[in-house]
């Protein structure tokens, strides 16, 4: 074993105290702050991955939300802005498929103009299964866009088109990640979620093709997500997972690693850079390693819910007031005490909860990824 791979002994980097300076008055009931919001923008999607939204349960007559149900641009720019003085720094547009929705650009450079509440500018984030990112990314990019992850499980054809059962090209996707690094992101991440006996055996192309890519062009982070059991319809099976442990240990037989600090608290992937210079990697141990102590993130769904967790069953209804004309400060209100209450840890207790689960859990393209 070399000196780097003994490095990889399923020992995870430091992970850093949450901050004690801001908006400490908002916290969770497990002391959890709200730093976090994702956003649904759409719970469409050109795609039918497997995993996420298979055609047997989102086929040809799926009824997706009605227009008039999702929140406009504007009732989201208001709703994101009053999550800001309760302490979010960050903001993920997501869905389904963000870029599905007309004029995204325009939301994100609403978005853009905001600032957190040391004054810094909030991050604007999205993630995509980059089919239309290729036409997009400089326009996201001039719009304020901070930072891009672009979804990719396979590099090939026959493994991904059943993946994400369309007939895609994987070099659509490829050319969606050129764009967005022609366009100034960097670092760029690619997200792949590893699903045994479908695309495990890409875990080293897929790792390899990244490298090359970092040594040519710079900035591509591939991050390994462990399978998981989001929704009631992917039919998640835990002996299809394959652990972040078991990836690493793949990847640390080929090229040495060693463990890298997270960015900030409450980083869900754990971070790790090529010895050589091949750039870096992170896997999302979600099931193995539940990181619900350090979770911050708030979703709201396309139709304007506010939930606590991914898994959560029930959210909080906040465009019936909005569009009811409720003020500022009791749309704060009923935020702040949905977070107050939160006691949210799904994964860590994944394994009591799937033995007495029985309500039907929420869909993630909905509820947003
Ligand atoms: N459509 C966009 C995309 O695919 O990037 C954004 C929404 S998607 C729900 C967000 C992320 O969730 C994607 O990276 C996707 O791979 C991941 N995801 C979806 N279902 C998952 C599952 N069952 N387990 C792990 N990750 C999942
Ligand atoms: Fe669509 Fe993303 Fe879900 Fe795939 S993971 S079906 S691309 S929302
Ligand atoms: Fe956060 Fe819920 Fe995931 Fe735990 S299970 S990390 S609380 S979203």
């Amino acid at each position: 074993m070399s000196e780097v791979s003994a490095n990889f002994s399923g020992t995870t980097p430091t992970v850093p105290e949450m901050p004690r300076d801001a908006t400490p008055s908002l916290t969770d009931t497990l002391l959890r702050p709200l730093r976090d919001l994702r956003i649904s923008v759409t719970d469409r999607c050109n795609l039918r991955c497997t995993y996420c939204m298979p055609r047997a349960a989102f086929g040809n007559n799926h009824a997706f939300l009605p227009r008039a149900e999702l929140l406009s641009f504007e009732e989201i720019g208001r709703l994101a802005g009053l999550f800001i003085p309760l302490g979010v720094q960050k903001i993920r547009l997501t869905g389904g498929e963000p870029l599905l929705r007309r004029g995204i650009e325009r939301l994100v450079e609403m978005l853009a103009g905001l600032r957190t509440t040391q004054g810094q500018p909030v991050e604007i984030a999205m993630t995509t299964n980059g089919v239309l990112l290729a036409g997009k990314a400089q326009a996201l990019k001039d719009a304020g866009l901070s930072r891009i992850t672009v979804s990719l499980d396979s590099l090939t054809e026959a493994t991904f088109h059943r993946i994400i059962g369309a007939d895609v090209p994987v070099q659509t996707v490829l050319e969606g990640i050129a764009a967005a690094q022609r366009a100034g992101f960097a670092p760029i991440k690619v997200n792949m979620v590893v699903q045994r006996g479908v695309n495990d055996h890409e875990i080293m192309p897929m790792a390899e093709h990244f490298r090359a890519e970092h040594f040519h062009n710079g900035g591509i982070v591939l991050r390994f997500i462990e399978y998981m059991d989001v929704g009631s319809s992917n039919g998640w099976r835990i002996d299809e997972v394959v652990t972040a442990r078991q990836i690493l240990e793949q990847i640390a037989n080929h090229h040495p690693i060693r463990p890298v600090d997270p960015a900030y608290p409450g980083e869900v992937a754990e971070r790790w850079r090529y010895a050589d210079g091949g750039g870096e990697i992170g896997v999302i141990a979600a099931i193995t390693r539940a990181f619900c102590h350090t979770c911050s993130r708030a979703r709201l769904s396309t139709d304007g819910k506010l939930y606590t967790c991914l898994f959560a069953t029930r959210g909080a209804d906040l465009r019936t007031p909005l569009r009811q004309g409720a003020p500022d400060h009791a749309l704060t209100g009923l935020i702040a005490s949905h977070w107050r209450q939160r006691g949210d840890r799904y994964s860590q207790l994944r394994h009591a909860a799937a033995e007495t689960a029985s309500a039907p859990k929420i869909e993630m393209s909905y509820i947003g990824g």
